[in-house]
């Protein structure tokens, strides 16, 4: 089973993937996960990723297809989550043979709300929301028990550059799958718990 799931920033494609981890066993690929490890080991490399981020920029296309690519080779059960999110990205993983693109559409105001409360754990692996989700104890993560910290994407000047990045870049992606009869859309304005049900119908619909 390999599954792309796209979707603006903040549509919940962290939550339905640990889901999806957990209920079908996925490996969870992130390219944004991948990519803030990176900038936390503080590599050459991780400094000049860490600027692209900063600025709500996306990283340059060769680098994030190569190392997604590595951490797909080989494996037949995954999720690709946040990746691919331009044309040229899409077209470096067609050997992949994906069997499923599903798309989390929820409008922007929903989004930018949920992305001013989002909080994540310093090792970067949970995500809570200071109304929606919040952890057992204010400002810890339940599983590593590290502090709860806001990325520095997701201040609101950032946040407004992401989407203008999404819609110039991301948005094509998403036609491009829908051409190719690839795509399915979930309703994902309610909750991510919500929209992961029907994440399962399909799954379950498709896989059957
Ligand atoms: P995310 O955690 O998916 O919201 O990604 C956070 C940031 O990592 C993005 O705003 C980009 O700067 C970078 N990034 C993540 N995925 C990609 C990608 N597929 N291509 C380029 N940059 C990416």
């Amino acid at each position: 089973m390999k599954i792309i799931l796209l979707g603006p920033p903040g549509s919940g494609k962290g939550t339905v993937s640990e889901r999806l981890v957990q209920d079908y066993n996925l490996i969870h690929i992130s390219a944004g996960e991948i990519l803030r490890e990176e900038v936390q080991k503080q590599t050459t490399l991780g400094k000049e990723i860490k600027k692209y981020i900063e600025k709500g920029n996306l990283v340059p296309d060769q680098f994030v297809a190569e190392i997604v690519k590595l951490g797909a080779k080989g494996k037949k059960n995954y999720i690709l989550d946040g990746f691919p999110r331009t044309i040229a990205q899409a077209k470096e993983i067609t050997d992949l043979n994906i069997d499923l693109v599903i798309y989390l559409d929820v409008p922007e105001q929903i989004v930018i709300k949920r992305l001013a409360g989002r909080r994540t754990c310093k090792k970067g692996d949970h995500t809570y929301h200071l109304t929606y989700l919040p952890p057992k104890k204010r400002g810890i993560c339940d599983y590593d028990k590290t502090k709860l910290l806001q990325r520095k994407d997701d201040q609101p000047d950032v946040v407004k550059e992401r989407f203008r990045v999404y819609h110039e870049k991301t948005q094509p992606v998403i036609d491009y799958y829908k051409k190719k009869r690839m795509l399915r859309i979930i309703d994902a304005a309610p909750t991510p718990e919500k929209a992961y049900k029907n994440v399962r119908k399909i799954i379950e619909d498709t896989f059957k």
